[in-house]
């Protein structure tokens, strides 16, 4: 099979409602790319939606060869989905969107564009987020900042999963088989030459964002253990805090007691301060710990990352498709370029 020119990965889930104005978009959108022409695929990724998601994509897929589609066998999370779209996506430039629409498919010609100057990765820049809430926003930047303070790793600002990257670095993507994903931190890690395309995101064409305040969360702290151990060295700021309190305190009170300057009153609020502040910091740290220990563990049992139950167009003859299991072999080996 030959490789096509562009590959847009878009991950579904429960999203009945933008299907048909996506798969209107994407039309519009892929008829009108001339230095791509009729050369491109989609690969969507039914993240186990519960609504007819995965039925209308089916349809979409029955109708356009070059629309395929991997069905997980449950939801197995945003980022389990992008990735499974790398690894199957076959095109010279891979471009990951949202399915709501909130990255326009019209930006990608403009990243064509930049890719054409030689750069290998083209990130999308929020320049202005409409119908997202302040809080969002607000925790949005917020994020960004810290997680870019806290790692070695230039992960751009304000930029989500929207990009488009080389063949080679999805490549070297598909290498990377961590369990807690955080791939706009994995496509920064990777390196190469990359550049930034600013773009208005829209409000969310239908539908309430699939990434409630608790996932946002966990996604966060996924994000930032997963590029960095700086969390684990709080607890050696915390104790060498601990212990020049402690050492200021003991000195001052002699300091008191031996040019008699005052009454030393065996304080009581200032033990319990003490203790409270110690005990309080060993929770803080355990819990630290236990982060990242439990990120050992699940990925020392080297599970796949996402289990596919049904994949469309894909190269099969058709008719011979019924649900069948796919489980992916655990490294993808595809990590070296082909010739
Ligand atoms: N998504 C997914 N699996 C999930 C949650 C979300 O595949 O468990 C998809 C969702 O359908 C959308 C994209 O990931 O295409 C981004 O999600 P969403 O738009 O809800 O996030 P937001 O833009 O609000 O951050
Ligand atoms: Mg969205």
């Amino acid at each position: 099979m030959r490789r096509p020119k562009l590959s847009l990965v878009i991950p579904v889930y429960n999203e009945e409602e933008t299907i048909p104005e996506l798969d209107r978009r994407l039309g519009e959108f892929l008829r009108g790319v001339p230095t791509v022409g009729d050369d491109w695929e989609v690969v969507f990724i039914d993240d186990g939606s519960k609504d007819r998601s995965r039925a209308l994509l089916g349809a979409m897929c029955e109708r356009e060869r070059r629309y395929k589609l991997i069905s997980f066998s449950r939801n197995f999370g945003h980022q389990a989905a992008i990735t499974a779209g790398l690894d199957r996506a076959e095109g010279d430039w891979v471009v990951v969107l949202d399915a709501d629409l909130q990255d326009p498919p019209e930006v990608v010609a403009e990243m064509l564009q930049k890719a054409g100057e030689g750069y290998d990765v083209i990130y999308g820049v929020r320049r202005k987020r409409q119908g997202e809430t302040l809080f969002k926003r607000a925790t949005a930047a917020a994020f960004y900042r810290l997680i870019r303070s806290m790692t070695g790793v230039a992960i751009p600002v304000d930029a989500g999963d929207f990009r488009m990257m080389s063949r080679a670095v999805v490549l070297t993507l598909r290498a990377l088989r961590e369990q807690h994903r955080f791939v706009r931190g994995m496509v920064a890690w990777v390196g190469f030459r990359q550049a930034a395309v600013y773009y208005d995101r829209e409000a969310r064409f239908a539908g309430e964002t699939k990434y409630p305040f608790s996932k946002m969360l966990r996604f966060a702290i996924d994000g930032i253990t997963s590029f960095s151990i700086v969390p684990l060295r709080i607890a050696t700021w915390l104790g060498l805090l601990a212990g020049g309190v402690a050492v200021i305190t003991g000195v001052a009170m002699f300091v008191i007691k031996v040019f008699d300057l005052g009454v030393v009153v065996p304080g009581w609020t200032t033990i319990m301060v003490a203790v409270a502040f110690g005990f309080s910091a060993q929770l803080l740290m355990t819990g630290i710990l236990g982060e990242y220990v439990g990120r050992i563990y699940e990925e020392i049992k080297r599970r796949p990352l996402y289990v596919s139950a049904q994949e469309l167009n894909f190269g099969e003859p058709r008719g011979a498709l019924p649900e069948r299991t796919v489980v992916p072999e655990q490294h993808s080996g595809d990590a070296a370029p082909r010739s």
